[in-house]
């Protein structure tokens, strides 16, 4: 992996269209698992939503996004859920879930020095999307659901600061995907303070850095980008205090 880009976009928690996220990803994701969509990481889609195809979750003991696998794509002779999910195709190539479980594993195993790196953006509502940030591929697993193997893939939250350095952010300070889409439905789609529809971005009303939580949806809100920098001025143009 050489040159990195640490300025995406959109910063984590923006939210955004499916048009604004394959422009910036300047192709049309119609899958969840994309390998390498450029030399520098892959993109992953990913739904917590009631009735979401796969059991994507956080697990807070290893600080990381659990994403399962693929199934197999359904044909007239197969139900995708009931069997194996495939590390190759009928035809020896590797599966989206071979590129990814080979690239956890060369990690593993220092074949390469860092973690492949994978974008994540989740889906919140029908074309709604919201941008989660970068993550490192640390592990991935093959288990039993049920009578079927599935794949587990490991990511790790991470905040680049530089072209070097990077920083693991720990699990609590990562919105969960539940709690979006309840906040979302709550603040209907709009900015709390103006009703705008645009430039929206999930808010802690407490800062995370002053203890704030991000793991409820008390502490979250829908602002948009004005609001929000009205709502950082004011914090840093309260007027001085007067000494008697
Ligand atoms: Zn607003």
């Amino acid at each position: 992996m050489k040159s990195f880009l640490p300025n995406p976009k959109f910063k984590v928690d923006d939210i955004i269209s499916y048009i604004d996220l394959t422009a910036a990803e300047k192709m049309n994701l119609q899958k969840g698992m994309n390998f390498n969509v450029n030399p520098e990481y892959s993109v992953f889609l990913m739904s917590v939503r009631k009735g979401a195809p796969y059991a994507d979750k956080f697990d807070e003991k290893t600080n990381t996004l659990i994403y399962e696998g693929h199934d197999v794509p359904s044909n007239i002779s197969n139900t995708p859920k009931e069997v194996d999910q495939e590390l190759t195709t009928p035809k020896g190539s590797l599966t989206e879930n071979g590129k990814f479980f080979t690239a956890a594993k060369s990690y593993q195993t220092n074949l390469i020095n860092h973690p492949h790196r994978i974008k994540v953006y989740e889906k919140i509502d029908s074309g709604v999307w919201c941008y989660k940030g970068f993550y490192n591929l640390i592990d991935a697993k093959i288990e039993y659901a049920g009578k079927r193997k599935v794949f587990k893939f490991y990511l790790q939250p991470v905040e680049i600061k530089s072209m070097k350095r990077e920083v693991i952010i720990p699990f609590n300070r990562v919105i969960p995907t539940q709690v979006k889409v309840e906040v979302w439905a709550r603040d209907k789609g709009q900015c709390v303070k103006c009703g705008s529809k645009e430039n929206l971005h999930y808010d802690h009303d407490l800062p995370y850095s002053k203890g704030g939580t991000s793991l409820t949806a008390q502490n979250v809100r829908i602002l948009c980008m004005k609001c929000n920098l009205s709502k950082s001025n004011k914090i840093l143009t309260l007027p001085p205090i007067l000494l008697p």
